[in-house]
C-alpha cells in the first residue's frame, strides 16, 4: 500500500509497504481523508513520541470498513469516522471512560501508524459509522475538531439557560459557540482580535466584541456590557491560548462561574491578580482544563452534526494529496492554517 512514512526528525517520505496484518478486536479501514494542520508540523519535528519509527502519521481518519470481526461492528463497505484514542481499557480512568487521560493510553498517527496511508487498523470499539452521502471534507472535521469540543463543553457542565462568554474564536472557538448553543446556552458572547473571526461566528452567537488592544479589566467590561450580563458569566472558554485572554476568561465569570482553559500558552505561563482574594479565591470560581476526547464525545458530535446543529464547513480548508502532505506541512509551518483544517484525500475517489 501507498503510504507516507516519517522515518526522521523533520523528514517525511512516500514508499510502498506492506499492507497491515489484521489483528483480533482491531478492524482494518481503507483510508479515505485524513488531515494536516499545525499539529503535523510539531509532529515532524519531534515534539511527541513516534514509538519508533518509521511511523505513519494521521490522527485523524475517515475510511470505509474493509474487514471486522465484532457482530458489533459496521459491514464492510460502511464509511466510518475513527477515534484516535486508544486508551488501555484495563486502567481505572479506562473503566470511567477518560480514555483520554489514561497514562497508558496510545494514539493512531502518534505512536500507532495512523491515517497517512492507504490503510490503516484501528480498534473496533473506535469506529463511529457515518451515511455514506455526507460530505467527506465535513466528515474530516467530526474526528477531532467536534468531539474536542464536545469534550471541553461537556467537561465545563455547559447546560440549558446558561450564559457562556468565549475568548478566541479561531477554528475551536468557533466549534465552542456551537456546541453551547446546541447544548442549551441562551447567551453567546464571543472575543477576539479579529473583525473576520468575530464576523464569520457572528450568525452562532448574541455579541461578538473585538478585544483588541484592551487591558483584561477593559475587554471584561466590554464582553458583559455586549451581553447584557451585569453579574458576569456562567461558563467561560479560554481557546485563544494567551495570558492576557486568560485573565480576561476568568474576569468575566459571575460568582461561581466555571473557566473552560483550551488554549496552550507557550511555556511557563503566569496568572496575575491585583487582589488574589477578591478578584480569585473569594468569587469561588472554577477552572477546568481539557485534552483530547473520549469514545462518548464521538457520539455527541456526530448526532450534533448529523442532526444540523453544527455547521462544519467554515473549518474545512483545501484539499491536498497525500504525496503533497510534506510541502502543505511546510507552508502550514510559514503561514499558518487560517483556522482551517488541511483535508488530505487519500482515497477518495476511490471506493
Ligand atoms: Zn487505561
Amino acid at each position: 500500500m501507498r503510504a507516507l512514512l516519517m522515518i526522521g526528525e523533520g523528514r517525511l517520505e512516500m514508499d510502498d509497504i506492506a499492507m497491515p496484518d489484521v489483528r483480533e478486536g482491531w478492524a482494518l479501514v481503507r483510508t479515505v481523508a485524513s488531515a494536516a494542520g499545525l499539529f503535523h508540523t510539531q509532529m515532524v519535528k519531534g515534539m511527541l513520541d513516534t514509538g519508533g519509527l518509521p511511523r505513519i502519521l494521521g490522527h485523524e481518519i475517515v475510511g470505509e470498513i474493509v474487514e471486522a470481526g465484532s457482530p458489533a461492528s459496521p459491514s464492510p463497505g460502511t464509511l466510518v469516522v475513527a477515534d484516535a484514542v486508544v486508551g488501555c481499557g484495563v486502567c481505572e480512568w479506562c473503566i470511567r471512560g477518560e480514555d483520554s487521560i489514561c497514562p497508558w493510553m496510545h494514539h493512531l498517527g502518534i505512536d500507532l501508524d495512523g491515517g497517512f496511508a492507504e490503510y490503516v487498523l484501528v480498534p473496533e470499539a473506535n469506529i463511529f459509522p457515518l451515511p455514506s452521502d455526507i460530505r467527506l471534507e465535513e466528515a474530516v472535521m467530526l474526528s477531532s475538531a467536534v468531539p474536542a469540543t464536545v469534550h471541553a463543553v461537556s467537561r465545563v457542565g455547559v447546560d440549558a439557560g446558561m450564559r457562556v462568554a468565549v475568548s478566541g474564536v479561531g477554528s475551536i472557538g468557533f466549534s465552542v459557540c456551537q456546541v453551547a448553543k446546541a447544548f442549551g446556552a441562551t447567551t453567546i458572547v464571543a472575543a477576539d482580535v479579529s473583525d473576520g473571526q468575530l464576523e464569520a461566528v457572528a450568525p452562532w452567537v448574541d455579541a461578538t466584541v473585538n478585544v483588541g488592544g484592551m487591558t483584561p479589566a477593559e475587554a471584561d467590561a466590554a464582553i458583559r456590557e455586549a451581553g447584557g450580563v451585569e453579574h458576569g458569566f456562567d461558563v467561560g472558554f479560554e481557546t485563544a491560548g494567551h495570558p492576557s485572554s486568560v485573565a480576561t476568561t476568568i474576569k468575566v465569570l459571575r460568582p461561581g462561574g466555571r473557566a473552560m482553559m483550551m488554549g496552550i500558552c507557550d511555556g511557563q505561563t503566569a496568572i496575575s491578580f491585583d487582589s488574589y482574594l477578591a478578584e480569585f479565591v473569594r468569587r469561588e470560581v472554577s477552572l477546568v482544563t481539557t485534552f483530547g476526547f473520549t469514545r462518548h464525545d464521538f457520539l455527541v458530535g456526530n448526532a450534533l452534526y448529523l442532526a444540523g446543529r453544527l455547521d462544519v464547513s467554515p473549518l474545512v480548508g483545501p484539499t491536498v494529496a497525500l504525496e503533497d502532505v510534506p510541502a502543505t506541512l511546510a507552508h502550514i509551518a510559514e503561514h499558518g492554517t487560517g483556522g482551517k483544517r488541511y483535508v488530505v484525500d487519500v482515497g477518495m475517489g476511490a471506493g
